[in-house]
Order: structure tokens, then C-alpha cells, then sequence
């Protein structure tokens, strides 16, 4: 699938292949979208997915804002996220998982859940994804803080020791 790169500074459309050139060429070190006419960020890739579904409601109308690799421990499987806002210059407000398969080991490029189903993170790529959105600053140190606390305070073993 091929991905249009609508850039709002400079007017201009550019065009990444496939997943891996998105992810390789067309974003900046913190995931972003970038313009490769201007080098803006202020960017998006207007997306619709979902239309084959019989309920409308099921398809999603948005806009992908950032791109993520995360940490592959297998060379063929590669998870990654899109960062999705609901209209071309909002916030980021979806992080969407999916993965493709290594077309240098498969020799050709399998993008999204296919045979293997929906993508598995590990604990790794969990941690790797929470600290990217933080650079991306859709997740804030106080917003970990916070989760903390609440994890201390309500943890399994509280709730053991209680029943
Ligand atoms: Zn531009």
C-alpha cells in the first residue's frame, strides 16, 4: 500500500511506496511525518480503512500524524504504530498497532495481520512505545506518575491480602 503525504506549510504531496520507505524515509527521529519538500512536519496521511465492512460505523475515517518501529526480537516480524488524529492538524488521539513481515527475509513485503493475526507486543516493545509517545508528547511524566500510584495502591497482592 502506498501512502500520500499531504504537507499543510507548503502545499506539497509526496508519496512513500510502502510501509518500510514511510518508516525509513518519511519520518523524523521522534516518528513524525515529514515533508520531503519543505522538511515541515505539519503533515498528515488522510486514511479510510474499514469500508469493506458491512456496518459504515466500522470503517474509520482519519489521519495518520507519526509512524513508530518498535523493537523486533525476530527479524521477520516487525510491530509498529500509527499515531492517528481525527482531523489533519489535531492532536494525536490513537495509537494504532500493526506489523509487517521483513520483505528481506520473506522476500516480499506482508503488511498488517495476515496468517499470524493480530500483532503481540512484548513487555519490551510495550516499554520502547510508552517512552516514544513521551518524546512525542502524547503521554507525560506526570501521566506515569499517576499510573504508578494507582498500581501501588490498588496492586494484586492489596487485593489478595483483603479477600
Ligand atoms: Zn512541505
Amino acid at each position: 500500500m502506498a501512502y500520500r503525504i499531504e504537507c499543510h506549510l507548503c502545499r506539497s504531496d509526496t508519496w512513500a511506496g510502502n510501509i518500510v520507505d514511510l518508516l525509513d524515509w518519511h519520518t523524523d527521529p521522534r516518528g513524525r511525518l515529514v515533508c520531503e519538500k519543505c522538511g515541515a512536519t505539519d503533515t498528515s496521511i488522510h486514511t479510510i480503512t474499514g469500508l469493506w465492512e458491512r456496518e459504515s460505523e466500522a470503517a474509520w475515517n482519519g489521519y495518520i500524524k507519526g509512524a513508530l518501529r518498535l523493537p523486533a526480537d525476530s527479524p521477520t516480524y516487525v510491530p509498529y504504530v500509527f499515531l492517528t488524529a481525527e482531523a489533519p492538524m489535531g492532536a494525536v488521539s490513537r495509537v494504532r498497532v500493526s506489523y509487517y513481515l521483513n520483505p528481506g527475509v520473506t522476500g516480499r513485503l506482508t503488511d498488517g495481520p495476515g496468517p499470524g493475526s493480530a500483532p503481540a507486543l512484548t513487555r519490551e516493545d510495550l516499554f520502547q512505545l510508552i517512552e516514544r509517545l513521551g518524546a512525542f508528547g502524547i503521554i507525560q511524566p506526570d501521566d506515569l506518575e499517576r499510573a504508578a500510584h494507582r498500581m501501588r495502591e490498588d496492586s494484586f497482592a492489596t487485593s489478595l491480602a483483603r479477600s
